[in-house]
């Protein structure tokens, strides 16, 4: 069973005009498509590991043959990580959190305005291509940069995914060029607060599973 690419949630331009409808286009199915495939290659002579569920096989990386470990961290996380991606988007919601977890916001970074600002600042800083993250780890929240496709599966991490934003150039590059800040500022208005409520309230750590 090979690892598949999954639909968008919604149509390509369902995200204008702030992510713009030939950067989804390119974005799912040239970049996120072409990951999936480099991933499935590399197991292709490796059928014990073919089955896994991606977070799992993520987590598994020191039990793969050497020679396709890298193309696995780099191709498989590009997967788990643009899977998540597309799922904390949608057009037209609520431009807040509600509910436990926008208590939870408050509790662990003061107040919903200081977490946008802090998240917002590490990101526009952060140097190179990578992606930052809401999660939650020991009860708390807490943002996170890291650099490629990496995540909470590949560091072996007991935390949630709650957010998810791609630092990659490709991700922005067409609208915004050299204007990071602006794109991260325009990624406010289509963030699925309801689905990351959803992802901050299961109990099980690896729910999430895109195939
Ligand atoms: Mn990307």
């Amino acid at each position: 069973m090979a690892y598949e690419l999954p639909d968008l949630p919604y149509p390509f331009g369902a995200l204008e005009p702030f992510i713009d409808e030939q950067t989804m286009k390119i974005h799912h199915d040239k970049h996120h498509s072409a990951y999936i495939d480099k991933l499935n290659g590399a197991l292709e002579k490796f059928p014990d590991f073919q089955g896994m569920e991606i977070g799992e096989l993520l987590s598994s990386l020191d039990s793969l043959p050497e020679e396709i470990k890298q193309t696995v961290r780099n191709n498989g996380g590009g997967h788990y990580n643009h899977g998540l991606f597309w799922e904390i988007m949608a057009p037209n919601l609520a431009k807040e959190p509600k509910g436990n977890l926008k208590k939870a916001i408050a509790r662990d970074f003061g107040s919903f305005e200081k977490f946008k600002s802090d998240f917002g600042a590490l990101a526009a800083n952060f140097f190179g291509s990578g992606w930052i993250w809401l999660l939650e780890e020991n009860g708390k929240l807490k943002i996170e940069a890291w650099p490629n496709h990496d995540n909470i599966r590949i560091y072996k991490l007991k935390a949630k995914d709650i957010l998810i934003l791609d630092l990659w150039e490709h991700a922005y590059y067409l609208k915004y060029q050299n204007r990071r800040p602006e794109y991260i500022e325009a990624w406010w208005n289509v963030v699925n607060w309801e689905e990351a409520e959803k992802k901050f309230l299961i109990s099980n750590f690896s729910s999430f599973a895109p195939r």
